[in-house]
Formats: C-alpha cells, sequence, structure tokens
C-alpha cells in the first residue's frame, strides 16, 4: 500500500485515492497545507492497485515522437482577455463541448480554494480560465472521466503534468475519446499560504470578493497583475509588489516534489502542451500586441488534428519547434527551493498572513520605485525596453 515517506516523491495527483478499490484511501492536509494520500489500514485488502496507479513510483518513460509548435491567439477578444495568455486551452475546450463532451480544469469553489471540476456547458469554460498558481484539488475527478470515457463522450482533461500523468496511470489503458492539455508548471505553491493570504486582502478590500485573477491583464499582457476585487474596492498589483507572486516567484513556498519534479520534459504524454508567450516579437511583431499569446505544441496525431479543426476559431502561427522551447527553463528543470524556505513554512503555521508576509516580504523602498518606474514606463509605450535596460543593469 502507498506510505508516502520522502514528500518529494509525492506530487499529491491523487490517482491512489481514486483507484483505491475500499476507499480507505484519503488525501489529508499536513501542516504546510499540501495533500498527502493517508491509508486507513483496517480497511486495506493489500490489493497494491494505489501503488500501481502512482505516477512516480511507476514513471512513463519519456519516448521522442512527433511534436509541431504553434502561437496561438483566440479570435474572440473576450475570451483571450480573460485567459493568461492567447486563450488557446478554451479553444480546444470549446470543440469538445460542441461534440457534446466534457471538459475538466481548475477552478475557485465559493471559498477561493482551487478545485478540478467538470463543465459541460461553453459559459462555464470561464471558470478554467485563467492560471490559479496554487495546487488544484482533483477530488474524485479521475473516477468521474472514467466513467465518462466508459460511456463513449469525448473528455477534455487539463492540468499540470504531473495530473495528467496521474490520470494516465490512474485509467491504466489507452482512451481515443481523452484529450489531455498540459502546461508548462514552474510549480505550485501551498494552499494554506493562499488562505491566508487571501484572509489578509478581505482585511483591505472586503470579504465580499467576486473576483481574483493571478495573471490580470489589467494593465497589458507583459505587465499583468494578481487582481482582487470586492464589491467595495478593487487592487491590481504586479509581480514586483503583490506579495502572492513575490512569494511564488522566489520558490518559498512550493510543495516539495515541485523542487525535485518527475514530469519535466519535453515529450509528454499529453496531446497539447500550452504555456506564456511573452516574447512573442521574437518569433511575429504583427502578433505582438500585448493581449496575450499561448505557445503550444501539438503532441500526438490526436492534437495535431484538433487543432486542425479548431483553425477557425484561432490565430495559428507555426514556428520552429527547437526555437519555441529555447531557454523554456521550467519545461525542463525543476525550481530551486529558496534557503528560507523551511522556517517561512514554520512560521507559516504560527503567523497570520499579514505579519508573515509583511516579514519576508516588505513594501521597501525599492519596491515601492520598481513599481512606479514598471507603472510608468508602461504608460509611455517603453516598458520592453526598461525591462531590458533593468536586466542588463541586474547582470552587472
Ligand atoms: C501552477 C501553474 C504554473 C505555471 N507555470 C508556468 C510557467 O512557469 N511558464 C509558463 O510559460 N507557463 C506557466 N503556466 C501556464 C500558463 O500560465 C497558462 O496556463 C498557459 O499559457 C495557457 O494559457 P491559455 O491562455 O491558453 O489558457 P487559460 O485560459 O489560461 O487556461 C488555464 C488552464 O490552466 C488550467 N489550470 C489553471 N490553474 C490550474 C492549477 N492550479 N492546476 C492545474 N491546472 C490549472 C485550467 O484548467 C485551464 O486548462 C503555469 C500554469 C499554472 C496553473
Ligand atoms: S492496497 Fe488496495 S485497498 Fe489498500 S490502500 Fe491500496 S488500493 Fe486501497
Ligand atoms: S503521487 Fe499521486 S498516486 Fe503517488 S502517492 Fe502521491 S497522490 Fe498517490
Ligand atoms: S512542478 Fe512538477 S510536481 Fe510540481 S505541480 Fe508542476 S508538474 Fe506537479
Amino acid at each position: 500500500m502507498i506510505e508516502i515517506t520522502n514528500k518529494e516523491n509525492c506530487s499529491g495527483c491523487s490517482s491512489c485515492a481514486n483507484i483505491c478499490p475500499k476507499k480507505c484511501i484519503t488525501m489529508q492536509m499536513d501542516e504546510e497545507g499540501f495533500l498527502y494520500p493517508k491509508v486507513n489500514k483496517l480497511d486495506c485488502i493489500n490489493c497494491n492497485l494505489c501503488e500501481h496507479s502512482c505516477p512516480i513510483l511507476n514513471p512513463i518513460p519519456e519516448e521522442k515522437h512527433n511534436q509541431k509548435a504553434f502561437l496561438i491567439q483566440n479570435k474572440d477578444e473576450k475570451i483571450r482577455k480573460e485567459s493568461t495568455s492567447g486563450g488557446a486551452f478554451t479553444a480546444i475546450a470549446s470543440y469538445i463541448l460542441s461534440r457534446g463532451g466534457v471538459v475538466f480544469g481548475a477552478c475557485f469553489d465559493e471559498s477561493y480554494v482551487v478545485r478540478h471540476i467538470y463543465v459541460e456547458q461553453k459559459k462555464n469554460l470561464e471558470k478554467f480560465r485563467n492560471s490559479k498558481y496554487v495546487q488544484s484539488e482533483i477530488g474524485d475527478t479521475f473516477i468521474k472521466a472514467k466513467y465518462f470515457l466508459d460511456s463513449g463522450r469525448m473528455v477534455c482533461f487539463s492540468g499540470t503534468p504531473c495530473q495528467i500523468e496521474g490520470l494516465k496511470s490512474y485509467l491504466g489503458k489507452e482512451y481515443r475519446n481523452l484529450i489531455t492539455v498540459d502546461l508548462i508548471c514552474r510549480a505550485v505553491p501551498s494552499p494554506l499560504l493562499w488562505k491566508k493570504y487571501l484572509d489578509m486582502k478581505k482585511d483591505s478590500i472586503g470579504n465580499n470578493i467576486n473576483k481574483v485573477m493571478f495573471r490580470d491583464k489589467y494593465y497589458g499582457y507583459k505587465y499583468s497583475t494578481m487582481t482582487i476585487c470586492s464589491d467595495k474596492k478593487q487592487y491590481h498589483a504586479g509581480v514586483e509588489s503583490d506579495q502572492w507572486l513575490r512569494a511564488f516567484f522566489t520558490e518559498i513556498c512550493d510543495r516539495p516534489s515541485c523542487y525535485q519534479c518527475k514530469f519535466k520534459k519535453r515529450y509528454r504524454i499529453s496531446d497539447f502542451t500550452i504555456w506564456d508567450c511573452f516574447t512573442v516579437d521574437a518569433f511575429n511583431k504583427e502578433m505582438d500586441d500585448d493581449k496575450g499569446t499561448t505557445r503550444m505544441i501539438t503532441q500526438s496525431a490526436k492534437g495535431e488534428k484538433i487543432l486542425d479543426l479548431i483553425k477557425h476559431e484561432i490565430v495559428c502561427y507555426p514556428i520552429d519547434l527547437d526555437k519555441s522551447i529555447n531557454g523554456v527553463k521550467e519545461m525542463f528543470y525543476s525550481v530551486e527551493k529558496n534557503h528560507k524556505r523551511e522556517q517561512f513554512v514554520l512560521d507559516m503555521q504560527n503567523m497570520d498572513g499579514k505579519n508573515l508576509l509583511n516579514k519576508y516580504f516588505p513594501e521597501t523602498f525599492k519596491v515601492k520605485l520598481e513599481r512606479s518606474v514598471r507603472l510608468i514606463s508602461y504608460q509611455l509605450g517603453i516598458y520592453k525596453q526598461m525591462k531590458k535596460i533593468a536586466k542588463k543593469f541586474l547582470k552587472k
């Protein structure tokens, strides 16, 4: 049976909990806020299905196959604005729904906990749009996906690479009616920290939160912001000043498995791999309109065929494959653990969000200055040039 002795060896994909025939595995939160399987040994019949369905214990070997790379922009401007990048995911998902299928993805529940659910109507796809930079709870969605697959419906399942490999291990066989979309995934931060951060924000902008976007295009794609709105106030702050984004991009509170990720590779078992493209001008200057572009690799013939069928909904520009992945560190390498992580997570257990985040990510003069420089250069239309200069300056 599954027993977690080293937390780096569990990505929390929930495949084991979904497959257990005795339902004796529950996913339980540890003190850092991440879910791990816990077996009720009294009910366990030692069938070992849980071990056999674990994508970390049974790694799927990376196999070279045909790939093609593209830049994608959804032609629907509203969809593109609401999406993290170019809205490629919604274009794929809409096609599946138009064929009577079901789409699984990550959304917020009423308490802003991130969970996987499924939708059957196009209007509900908006729940999945925009990346939630926190680990999503899979729940029993693998069981539900299998049910729909076995009943012959098309199923599109989107998620982090560990979730997609977890789903495939759980299913244990290929389904022609399954389409999987994985992301280039940097890492996932602690859901407990997310709760503390959101409680802190509620204190300043009001309890009735009605919108959260981790990568809002309030100013534009390249200077995207964390956006939180309540019925009273709006909050927008970029990566230099928002304390959640600062925590995320300094690798201080990620899941232990993300520091030793077993799923980072070029050749994947998904049908589509999608990620950001802030450097769109390096591929196609005309597409560089600061409204968002998704980079996409088709990983299978099924993926290529679906891309062909959705071409009327998107701008689709083929790009050189090697160039598309050149310098994309998050595709190949795990993030490096912040040396303050251990102390941070200890403090997280004893401090409220405000004191914790002000201790590690204070609003210093430098932060305020950077925020002003970013905003002004954005308004003057010289953001890209300023970023280049700043990068050169920081390297020296
Ligand atoms: C945790 C995380 C880390 C990422 N790291 C990087 C990175 O380092 N570099 C990079 O270029 N891109 C990264 N991305 C991917 C990127 O943010 C966009 O998702 C991608 O560009 C697709 O954009 P889109 O406009 O086509 O789709 P969108 O409309 O933005 O679609 C969002 C898709 O992501 C899924 N999703 C959202 N949140 C989660 C979550 N918490 N867990 C699982 N699935 C989720 C939804 O189900 C949906 O399929 C990351 C995404 C996530 C969720
Ligand atoms: S060995 Fe079988 S019964 Fe026991 S926890 Fe694993 S899947 Fe469940
Ligand atoms: S990686 Fe997934 S299947 Fe393996 S132990 Fe963790 S939750 Fe279970
Ligand atoms: S970095 Fe790896 S282990 Fe962590 S969420 Fe992403 S795919 Fe899963």
